[in-house]
């Protein structure tokens, strides 16, 4: 039977997940502006101050911990020739028919519903924000996995807001729409 007691601690793989994306360029904001321009169209009296907090949650999943850690770690050894032929070509040119990077995204925007599925599928196609930046391939860095990640947690945090939206509309109280966020955790 497996034992758990040398785990890794949760808070110690959030705060590596969140140092990844800042070290790799990629703010909680400028994540929180994809899911303001997503979300605005449905929801006039969004703040782009409730996107922030939307993205803060969505990085407390460890599905999305996970996610940014094996990217991001895979951009880097790319980065650094250090990976194996021939994928280290495939994730430094970041070949068109690789879809490695699509497929981890996409596994974790599943865990918030269809809304985050087909805004994830938006994303990739419209390169909103700073994914459009990440996708520039003359920056010398490698996001070949980060810029669908950055897409994921955007619509991630953009699902969770649409959802919320209802909840609030429909006049459930406060502890009961903070329990179903808690209750999500995966
Ligand atoms: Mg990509």
């Amino acid at each position: 039977m497996t034992t758990y007691s040398n785990h890794i601690k949760s808070q110690e793989v959030e705060k590596a997940a969140r140092d990844y994306l800042e070290k790799r360029g990629v703010s909680v904001t400028s994540i929180a502006e994809i899911v303001y321009q997503m979300q605005k169209p449905y929801n006039e009296m969004l703040t782009l101050e409730e996107c922030i907090d939307s993205v803060d949650r969505v990085l407390e999943k460890r599905e999305i911990q996970h996610a940014i850690l094996v990217g991001v770690e895979l951009d880097v050894l790319a980065e650094q020739g250090k990976l194996s032929e021939p994928l280290q070509s495939l994730v430094a040119q970041d070949e068109g028919l690789f879809g490695v990077d699509e497929t981890i995204a996409l596994g974790a925007a599943l865990g918030y519903g269809s809304i985050s599925v087909t805004t994830f599928g938006h994303l990739d196609k419209a390169k909103v924000g700073i994914i459009e930046k990440l996708d520039t391939k003359n920056s010398g860095q490698c996001h070949t996995f980060l810029d669908d990640i950055v897409g994921s947690i955007a619509a991630n945090a953009s699902s969770r807001i649409a959802h919320r939206e209802r909840d609030i509309e429909d006049g459930m109280s406060k502890r009961d729409i903070e329990r179903r966020d808690i209750e999500a955790r995966f």
